[in-house]
């Protein structure tokens, strides 16, 4: 498919983020199935949701996630998704899913998991809230092998901070209390494929050479609170 014609499909470019190594892609924090019920319990990972401030407010990005909102149901949204990712993490094949936004359905999960196998050079982060859905996709088909879902816990707690919790619940990733630079630097010091906590906030906030969140042996990804 000519990338021009994907670009049209999609509803825009890919987006790309200061802290990532490589381009990601969002959809209207507002169309959060879960984050927009967690959004009004205080304490929850979605209570002060960077999604709803700062570049996200302008009308200019509001319509391009509306019309990628609206673009996910076209016939042609996974070949032209795969088309623009193939092009576009060519050189850095690292794709990370809704830096804002998330899963909107099943069906949405497994076109994401056809886009991956129509692009198997590269690494898919797919961070989300929405437990139910990825366990009825489980049910019926398996996740691609280049795909790594962060299943993240929805409250902000100290128990996060070494994964309590995390096994039952199919849980990959966190959010722990906010605590100095110091402290954040000696757990980060203890950093195993079990419990790895987020180095970005001690590195000028980015990834630089990690790649934790792409990678499944890495079992749980901890983020520090903002
Ligand atoms: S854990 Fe590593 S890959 Fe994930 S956001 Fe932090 S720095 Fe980036």
């Amino acid at each position: 498919m000519p990338l021009e014609k994907a670009k049209r499909i999609i509803g825009g470019f890919l987006s790309i983020t200061k802290k990532m190594p490589g381009h990601s892609y969002n959809l209207s924090a507002r169309k959060c199935i879960i984050g927009s019920k967690l959004r009004s319990v205080e304490n929850s990972v979605c209570a002060k949701c960077y999604a709803f401030r700062g570049h996200y407010q302008y009308p200019v990005v509001k319509n391009a996630m509306a019309r990628r909102l609206r673009a996910i149901r076209h016939p042609q949204w996974v070949p032209a998704m795969a088309t623009m990712i193939n092009w576009w993490c060519r050189d850095i094949p690292y794709f990370r899913w809704h830096d804002s936004g998330d899963l909107q359905s099943v069906q949405h999960f497994k076109d994401i998991n056809d886009i991956a196998r129509l692009t198997p050079i590269v690494c898919h982060w797919i961070p989300t809230r929405e437990l139910q859905i990825y366990r009825v996709y489980r049910r019926y088909y398996v996740v691609a092998p280049n795909v790594c879902v962060r299943i993240s816990e929805p409250m902000i707690r100290e128990g996060t901070l070494q994964g309590t919790n995390f096994r039952k619940q199919a849980i990959t990733s966190g959010v722990a209390p906010r605590r100095s630079k110091e402290a954040w630097k000696k757990l980060v010091r203890t950093n195993t494929n079990e419990v790895f906590h987020c180095p970005a906030s001690l590195q000028d906030g980015e990834c630089k050479a990690c790649r934790a969140c792409w990678q499944r042996e890495v079992k749980h990804v901890i983020y520090p609170q903002k």
